[in-house]
């Protein structure tokens, strides 16, 4: 029952629970302006052409490509101007052309765009010289987004460029995948609320405002949950409540074998651990169970191992869980400023700034102290090494993998 996983055997069983306990969510529309972060329900056809018609590239004068000079020069003569957004219904007959701006529809007859910049214009002539090409500086109709095309793959995160191309469609809304709801709270006798004096052996409940902070990152719906002491039955109460409230429930704290540890206990008792530990450093407590219907994961009190912990174990399966497509995390290899020392056979995630030097080459440096309570340097850090199991101590210059933060 309390199992001892290896990192990667975690990561799986994880991944299976979440495939085997959470159903793909259910759509919702909503509109575009509260959309970010959400994830596509559906693959998204284009409804129509965008640009809807051939417009000009440029501000200049709109003709027809057969009638520009092979050699010196041409006069054309100007039948008028239409501006982006209007629709005059010139039509451009041979040796004519009409003034045109960046997105104005392209006048009747004419497939040609010459840049004001290159003409010389004399009352209402216009002399274009012969180094203009026909078909210049028109956009097609389509060019960007074709009707019936997809557009946007189901499962697609959107942020402000998808949201953008949802928009050029004209729809004010859009259908996304509901929320995963994540119900979380931190337990410990010594955890102060925000805003209180601290008392003395107190700490002000940090890792409950990280919690949320990620879950809202990763496009989950954050439930956070009062805090609870180091006492069995309120563990148990909080434990069975939150499992009504949400598919997925997180805590931090207890999740050791110390003397006020109890979530493996309380877990034992409601419900079914899958495993106890993870051999991954900062980490190591973390009990992953099910309880009626849903899912908990206890992770460690320590503030940067719940970071790491969540980060690694949780985020990537979570979002999948959401509906998202994804969801691995960019890795790169850079070469290690100075040694690290590693004497054990967990994974290791260390604290690290990754940067660029001059000539280019990635190169990252590890924040300095690893303690697990230090969230100083885990906001100094913009990045994780991943530490292989069989690593040991690995010198500076070396290649390593890094995962941005
Ligand atoms: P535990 O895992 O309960 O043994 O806690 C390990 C360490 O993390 C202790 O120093 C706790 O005080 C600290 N800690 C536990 N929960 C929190 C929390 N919610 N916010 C900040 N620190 C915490
Ligand atoms: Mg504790």
């Amino acid at each position: 029952m309390s199992s001892t996983l290896s990192f990667v055997h975690a990561v799986r069983s994880i991944n299976r629970l979440l495939r085997l306990t959470t159903q793909t969510p259910r759509a919702e529309l909503v509109d575009l302006r509260r959309a970010r972060g959400r994830v596509l329900a559906a693959d998204l056809l284009a409804t129509a052409n965008v640009p809807a018609f051939d417009n000009a590239a440029m501000d200049g004068y709109a003709l027809r490509g057969c009638d520009l000079p092979s050699s010196s020069h041409r006069q054309f003569a100007l039948l008028g101007s239409q501006l982006a957004g209007q629709s005059t219904g010139l039509i451009v007959g041979e040796g004519q052309c009409v003034r045109v701006t960046t997105g104005s529809q392209i006048p009747g007859g004419a497939d040609t765009v010459v840049m004001q910049e290159n003409v010389e214009r004399i009352g209402n002539l216009v002399r274009i010289s012969a180094s203009e090409r026909a078909g210049s500086h028109v956009r097609p109709v389509g060019g960007d987004l074709q009707t019936g095309r997809r557009v946007l793959r189901q499962g697609t995160r959107l942020e402000a460029a998808q949201l953008g191309v949802i928009a050029s469609l004209g729809m004010p809304q859009i259908g996304v995948f509901e929320r995963i709801g994540v119900a979380h709270f931190s337990t410990g006798d010594e955890l102060c609320a925000l805003g209180r004096p601290l008392p003395i052996g107190g700490v002000y409940d940090s890792n409950s405002v990280t919690l949320s902070a990620l879950l809202e990152a990763d496009g989950l719906l954050d439930i956070p949950l009062a805090p609870i002491a180091d006492q069995r039955h309120q563990v148990k109460e909080a434990l069975l409540k939150a499992t009504q409230l949400a598919p997925i429930v997180l805590t931090t704290g207890g999740a050791s074998v110390g003397e006020a540890d109890y979530l493996l206990a309380v877990l034992s008792e409601i419900g079914n651990v899958e495993f106890a530990k993870v051999l991954m450093r900062p980490g190591l407590p973390f009990i992953a169970a099910k309880v009626g219907h849903a899912l908990v994961f206890a992770l460690p009190g320590n503030p940067v191992s719940v970071m790491a912990c969540y980060r690694m174990l949780l985020s990537a399966a979570l979002k999948r869980a959401g509906g998202s497509r994804r969801v691995a995390p960019l890795r790169l290899r850079a070469e290690l400023d100075s040694r690290i020392d590693k004497s054990h056979s967990r994974r290791e995630f260390v604290r690290a700034v990754l940067s660029r030097d001059l000539s280019g080459n990635l190169r990252v440096r590890s924040t300095g102290s690893q303690s697990s309570q230090l969230l100083s340097s885990m906001s100094a850090a913009n990045a994780l090494i991943i530490l292989n199991e069989q690593d040991r101590s690995i010198e500076a210059g070396c290649k390593v993998c890094v995962e941005m933060l």
